[in-house]
Order: structure tokens, then C-alpha cells, then sequence
């Protein structure tokens, strides 16, 4: 699409005509993030409303999993490697960033395969990554954790705290706490579920959806196509994301997956149990969980007073209807994670949308 069919795109979201109010949810951080980048969301005609839905695993990570991390570290003397956005989100007392600035040895990687290289590079040290991925990183924490297994890498483990999206839209769904009249359905996680693995939301619950990218094309046609699915009440679910999203996913990828991790029950951030919405490592690559190999009791795990992250994560609320935004929590003094990620919903309220 050149620049003039974008801008009579662009047009055409902006004047169309909704007589009733429709609420749709974007599940994923990143397309939180980019409808305000683009400017999309700008462009949203009168009653049409964008929901932020819990699709950013720093956000919707209980701060029980920090805690015990932290509790590893301090306990066992051993190395914590994390992903960047984990370091400044609190914990029930302090948080990684904090730990380190004690003396706490913890490394920041781009992949769980680095977390592995490291170990690999220093064996006289025991690794502990955080892993607390969708379906977009638990395929290589998988490919990590089989290469430990055939190398003999004793030194290596993972502190599991995976999630998986669909559970969590239908429990959201199943909850019916929160009006949803269609999703944008993430193009990145789609590309491991498949089609299929949302199909529920169009069979089970009646809901449109949407998969779509993350640019501005993507955003503005993706949203174009929902209103149209909702305004002719088609509970169906449409792929604009072809070029890479299929029916059945990236089976390899599911399959290694299935492999190394099983679904189990996880705790969700303001969300609570949801059941097999995790991915726990299954008992022939026990020898690789953390909490097995470095057993504690984290100290009681509490949510910082006034943040109403859980809210936020469940659609009921937007950042700006929280009383501590832009006041007591900020970017640089975040009380909670969903404003310390760059995927968290309040971190984008508060750069693009605070005034
Ligand atoms: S603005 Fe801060 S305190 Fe409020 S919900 Fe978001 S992260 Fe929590």
C-alpha cells in the first residue's frame, strides 16, 4: 500500500459512522504500544473504544514470581539472567534492579539461549533464567533447555512463570466482567498458535476477531475489518496477517513446545488462576526448574498499595482512571509493572496519551 491509499485509509477509519458504542480489545502490549505510535487510536471514529486486554507477560507477572526469584538469588548465591524489562518491576519488597545495586549478580540477555552460552561460559556458576514468556519465547526456552539436556549442562535452569494467551481471553470472556465486541488477535503470538488456536473466540463466545500486524497498515486495515465483522454481527475470525500467520501455526514450533513444557494452572496479575494458562517444564527435564533445584520460601507476596494494575490488565479500567498515574507512579518511580514495561499499558497511556 503507498502513502496515498494509507492516507485513504486512515480517512475512511475516521469517518466511519457507529451508532452504538463498540469496545474492542487489542490483547497484546505491543499492539497497545502501536496504536498509539502510529497514531491509529487518533484516528478512532466517535464510540469506538479500545480496550487493553493482558498481553504483556512482565505485567501479568504476579510479583510472587519476583519474590521468589529474588529469594533464589539471596539463598543459593546463584546468577539471575533476565530479560531488561523485569529489572525495575517491584516485587512484594524490592525488585531486580534494587537486588543488584545490592550485590546480587543478575545479567540482563536478549534470548534464553544467551542465559544458556553464559552458563556454558562460566560453569562454576549456576544460571537461573527468568522465563516468564508467551508463545513467542517459549519455543527457545524449549530449544535451551533440550540443548542443556544433550550437552550435560548442570548449571542451567529455568524459574518458570510462562503464559499462555488464550486461556487468558477466555477467561476474560468467561468472566464477563468487562463488554468486548471484538479483539485484534496478535500477529506474533498467532504465528506459533495458528489460526486455530483462537477459533474459540468467534465459536464458543460469538466475538469477531481480528489477527493482524503491527504497523500502521496492518493496524488501520486490521481495525477497518473488525467494525465491519461487528456491524454485521459475523462472529467470525479473519487473518490479516496471511503472510505469515496459517491455519495450523508453526507446528515445529508447538511441537518442541509439547516437548519440554506441559500446561498447568498459572497465576495471572489482577486475573488470578486460570487454568492450563502456563507452561511448566514436564518431569523428564525436571533437573532443569529452579525451584526444584534451589528450593525457598519467598517471604508473603503483596501488591503495592493503590495500583490497580490488576484492574488495567482485566479491561476494566484504563491507566488514566488509576488515582496514583502521573502522580505517585511514573516511568522513573513506577508502582507497578504495567508502568515499567514497554509493552505495559500504563507506561504507553503515559507517554502518548498523559495530557
Ligand atoms: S498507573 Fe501505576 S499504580 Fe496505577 S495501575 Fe498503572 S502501574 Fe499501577
Amino acid at each position: 500500500m503507498n502513502k496515498k491509499e494509507l492516507r485513504l485509509l486512515a480517512t475512511k477509519l475516521k469517518n466511519t459512522e457507529i451508532e452504538n458504542p463498540i469496545h474492542i480489545m487489542e490483547v497484546c502490549g505491543t499492539h497497545t504500544t502501536q496504536f498509539f505510535h502510529t497514531g491509529v487510536k487518533d484516528l478512532f471514529p466517535e464510540n469506538l473504544f479500545l480496550i487493553d486486554g493482558p498481553g504483556c507477560p512482565v505485567c501479568v507477572t504476579p510479583n510472587g514470581y519476583l519474590d521468589r526469584a529474588i529469594e533464589i538469588a539471596r539463598t543459593h548465591g546463584v546468577w539471575l539472567v533476565t530479560f531488561g524489562d523485569m529489572m525495575r518491576v517491584p516485587s512484594s519488597y524490592s525488585s531486580l534492579q534494587q537486588e543488584k545495586a545490592a550485590g546480587v549478580p543478575i545479567h540482563i540477555v536478549y534470548s534464553p539461549l544467551d542465559a544458556l552460552t553464559l552458563a556454558q561460559e562460566n560453569p562454576e556458576m549456576q544460571v537461573v533464567f527468568l522465563s516468564i514468556g508467551f508463545e513467542t519465547t517459549i519455543p527457545t526456552e524449549a530449544v535451551a533447555v533440550k540443548r542443556a539436556k544433550q550437552e550435560n549442562i548442570k548449571n542451567f535452569s529455568l524459574l518458570t512463570g510462562n503464559k499462555l494467551t488464550p486461556p487468558a481471553v477466555e477467561a476474560l470472556l468467561g468472566s464477563g466482567e468487562v463488554k468486548i465486541d471484538g479483539f485484534i488477535l496478535p500477529g506474533h503470538v498467532s504465528v506459533i498458535t495458528g489460526i486455530k488456536g483462537w477459533r474459540f473466540v468467534a465459536e464458543k463466545f460469538q466475538k469477531p476477531c481480528v489477527i493482524a500486524g503491527f504497523d500502521t497498515q496492518n493496524l488501520l486495515v486490521g481495525t477497518m475489518a473488525l467494525i465491519h465483522l461487528i456491524q454485521n454481527k459475523s462472529p467470525e475470525i479473519v487473518n490479516e496477517y496471511s503472510l505469515v500467520v496459517t491455519e495450523e501455526g508453526n507446528v515445529k514450533a508447538q511441537e518442541i513446545m509439547e516437548e519440554v513444557f506441559e500446561p498447568t494452572e498459572a497465576k495471572w496479575r489482577g486475573i488470578g488462576n486460570i487454568p492450563i494458562s502456563g507452561m511448566d517444564l514436564r518431569n523428564s527435564f525436571q533437573d532443569f526448574d529452579a525451584k526444584i533445584r534451589f528450593p525457598v520460601t519467598p517471604p508473603r507476596e503483596i501488591e503495592p498499595g493503590g495500583c490497580r494494575c490488576g484492574d488495567v490488565l482485566r479491561g476494566l479500567i484504563t491507566p488514566l482512571q488509576c488515582p496514583l498515574f502521573g502522580k505517585k507512579c511514573t516511568p522513573e518511580n513506577p508502582v507497578g509493572a504495567c508502568m515499567v514495561s514497554s509493552e505495559g499499558s500504563c507506561a504507553a497511556y503515559h507517554k502518548y496519551q498523559r495530557f
